[in-house]
């Protein structure tokens, strides 16, 4: 049974209970990160997952909060002995500050590294971002501070969809692409700039005809957070939870 795994739900602004952004796409033979903040390598561990044996990870955009993990876990894969290649999938202006953040590591020097295969993904809504056995997952361009992607995620075993916003403020590219959805995961930092409140969430899940929302990527240091729960519900009619880490999500 495929399940999404929220790693950490916090906005930029982790703390001690909750992590920056990242988040597990689980099949029963694949497994794909989304975003790489944190401490992932002890994280996965902890549900379970070998990390050295990830089938990909998924990069939405290069800001601190979704990328500071990376470094770690891809110098972490190579200690724990993997040696097939690893695809890194992102927007260009994205994967290749992956590439340079790396380079500066010199992984060239780590004997026996894997090679990483670096997937630059059309900016264009509907693009193809991978098409495996368990899934197919198409992104499209939303509005950030900088190029960003959001995810549709159908699982093949169930035709069970999922579209996860990343970054963004309320965009139509998100409510196309989340268009009766069985679940749309969205972020919620708040109203400013390339960012969204609960309410504007709700309001994005109900024109976009999701069946859940889950709030995450939220102020995790809120005093009130079910108001933001609330907030949600007065814009969006379906079921909506704010996601906390190590949320499982039965994408089934
Ligand atoms: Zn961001």
């Amino acid at each position: 049974m495929a399940e999404l795994i929220i790693m950490g739900s916090a906005f930029a602004i982790a703390s001690a209970a909750a992590d920056n952004s990242h988040l597990v796409l689980r099949g029963d033979n694949e497994t794909y990160l989304i975003d790489c903040a944190g401490r992932p390598v002890p994280r996965l561990k902890s549900i379970g997952v070998d990390c050295a044996d990830l089938s990909g990870i998924i990069v939405t955009h290069f800001h601190p909060d979704h990328t500071y993990g990376l470094s770690i876990l891809l110098m972490d894969m190579w200690l724990l002995g993997r040696k097939h290649p690893l695809k890194i999938y992102g927007y260009k202006a994205c994967i290749d500050k992956v590439a340079a953040l790396m380079a500066l590591y010199d992984p060239h020097l780590w004997p026996g590294m894997y090679a990483i295969e670096y997937v630059a993904i059309t900016e264009t809504p509907n693009a193809a971002l991978l098409n495996s056995d368990e899934f197919e997952i198409t992104t499209t361009p939303v509005e950030h501070m900088i190029p960003c992607m959001a995810l549709r995620i159908v699982t093949k075993a169930t035709g069970h969809v999922t579209t996860y916003s990343a970054d963004t403020q309320p965009c139509q590219t998100v409510i196309d692409l989340a268009d009766n959805a069985d679940l749309l995961v969205h972020e919620a930092t708040g109203v400013g700039l390339g960012h969204t409140s609960p309410r504007q969430a709700g309001e994005v899940a109900q024109k976009a005809g999701a069946k859940a929302l889950i709030l995450t990527h939220y102020d995790v240091h809120h005093p009130d957070p079910e108001r933001m729960l609330a907030e949600a519900k007065t814009a969006f009619a379906g079921d909506v939870q704010l996601a906390y880490d190590f949320m499982r999500i039965s994408l089934g």
